[in-house]
């Protein structure tokens, strides 16, 4: 190994606010083209800038998980530039006070744990998104997102590997999601990342010359991106084929490969300077206890309380905890039926995967958590066997079915009147001579055949147990 990549990640995590960082439309995803925006955040002149208390409590959450030294006095100035979906002319952030600095992640890897350095966290406002219509030949301009709140995650050069970013963004992820700092979903643009990436030679002091990848919104394309530049850097080094400048760069998800979008400007380019219409912020020692004595169970302390006081497999612990949904939909079932194993059950044998033929991610999936919990109850209570309680859970996450009301209107009560069960199998074994044949000459695995015949004929509602008692002692007469 010649030469080592050095990283440094810019985060952009979408802060759950309701409203927007100066002004009280509302910050929601998925609105209607231009419906959340007022004349405060389209910048016409004249319009105060009002600070939002939520985001900046936040702001000291994010800054609390990192372990950050949080600015007791922070300030918000003015980054001059021009873009169509800036409809200020400037961006509201945080460059001379920004509300953290000197924070710290920890990750783990293949190689092992490693703390990744944080420069600061800085909050700022979001910009609009614009729309190209290739047929029209047109941009179009949505300032829904104008303004909404933002933070800034700003690392120290301190990565070496792709899987290095991939832990420190998953575990930004589960630290932000689960505090309710953001909902971190890529594929909805709340949560961005730049890569900041050089190589240079093993052992070398200096940093090579330096590529921003910008806008990243997927691991898997951050991870291709990451592999493309660091080749086509140490080629350029190698063989010199290319003379590396400094610049800004996209990823191309079709191609694979990157593009050169404008060489970068260096931060005076920008003219920042103080906010005069903002008043500073001051965030006092009760404030800061009043978030933290807020901040909610992290995914690691659930992990822990599912496998340590609840006793529940590490796996399914590790499952559930790894999306804040999923660990809400855990919490709110288990209380309800009492039965925290049997919930940790259900959600990853059956419900991920009704979730996952439904093309539905873990963040993404919704069930009346009472009804799940009623169905728990009507199989743990053997009202309803297994087999009728997953078909009834795809219906309640279709059509949200009340399972109890289901059953009696359905009768798919559970079968395990010993007689009926009896009669069943007497047919069966009729009808199957050649497979009680087999059995008896000493192929124990037509069991299992025989125990599905029985099942049909009981229109797959009997009481598994009772079946196969009775089915044994058939067989064995
Ligand atoms: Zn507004």
């Amino acid at each position: 190994m010649k030469y080592e990549t050095v990283m440094g990640l810019e985060v952009h995590a979408e802060l759950s606010t309701e409203t927007k960082l100066f002004c009280s439309c509302s910050a929601k995803f998925g609105a209607e083209a231009n419906d959340n925006v007022c004349p405060a955040c389209c910048g016409m002149p004249g319009m105060p800038a009002i600070v939002n208390k939520k985001a900046i409590e936040l702001g000291v959450a994010a800054a609390l998980l990192t372990k950050s030294e949080i600015t007791r006095e922070m300030t918000f100035d003015k980054k001059n530039y021009f873009y169509p979906d800036l409809p200020t002319g400037y961006q509201i952030t945080q460059f001379f006070a920004p509300i953290c600095r000197n924070g710290r992640v920890e990750i783990e890897t293949q190689a092992g744990k490693k703390t990744i350095t944080l420069k600061q966290i800085h909050i700022e406002e979001d910009a609009g998104k614009l729309v190209h219509d290739t047929r029209a030949g047109a941009t179009l301009a949505d300032f829904n997102r104008a303004s909404v709140p933002l933070i800034e995650i700003v690392s120290n050069p301190d990565f070496r590997t792709a899987e290095e970013v991939t832990a420190y963004l998953e575990e930004l992820r589960l630290l932000l999601s689960f505090a309710g700092i953001s909902d971190c979903k890529m594929q909805e643009g709340s949560m961005r990342c730049d890569v900041n990436i050089s190589v240079r030679e093993v052992g070398a002091d200096k940093l090579g010359v330096r590529a921003e990848i910008k806008n990243m919104n997927s691991l898997k394309a951050i991870a291709a991106a990451i592999a493309f530049e660091s080749q086509r850097h140490i080629d350029a080094l190698e063989t010199g084929s290319e003379t590396l400048v400094q610049e800004t760069r996209r990823w191309d998800d079709a191609l694979c490969e990157t593009f050169s979008m404008r060489e970068k400007e260096d931060a005076t380019d920008y003219r920042y300077f103080p906010n005069p219409e903002i008043m500073p912020v001051s965030i006092d020692d009760d404030w800061v206890e009043s978030v933290r004595a807020s901040l909610p169970e992290s995914a690691r302390d659930k992990y822990a309380r599912m496998t340590e006081t609840l006793g529940l497999p590490a796996h399914e612990s590790r499952l559930i905890t790894q999306s804040k949904n999923l660990s809400d939909i855990f919490d709110a079932v288990s209380a309800l039926c009492g039965n925290p194993r049997e919930t940790a059950n259900w959600i990853v044998t059956e419900l991920l995967s009704i979730a996952q033929g439904d093309n539905k991610g873990y963040d993404d999936i919704v069930i009346d958590c009472g009804n799940f919990a009623k169905l728990i109850g009507l199989v743990d209570s053997k009202v309803i066997n297994r087999n009728v309680g997953k078909k009834l859970l795809v219906k309640i996450f279709e059509e949200n079915i009340d399972p109890a009301a289901y059953v009696e209107e359905n009768s798919l009560g559970m079968v395990s009147d010993a007689d009926v069960v009896a009669k069943a199998v007497a047919e069966a074994l009729d009808e199957n001579a050649k497979s009680v044949a087999e059995y008896k000459a000493g192929n124990q695995k037509v069991t299992g055949f025989l125990m599905g015949q029985v099942m049909r004929k009981l229109g797959g509602k009997a009481d598994p147990q009772v079946v196969s008692a009775v089915l044994n002692k058939q067989l064995t007469m």
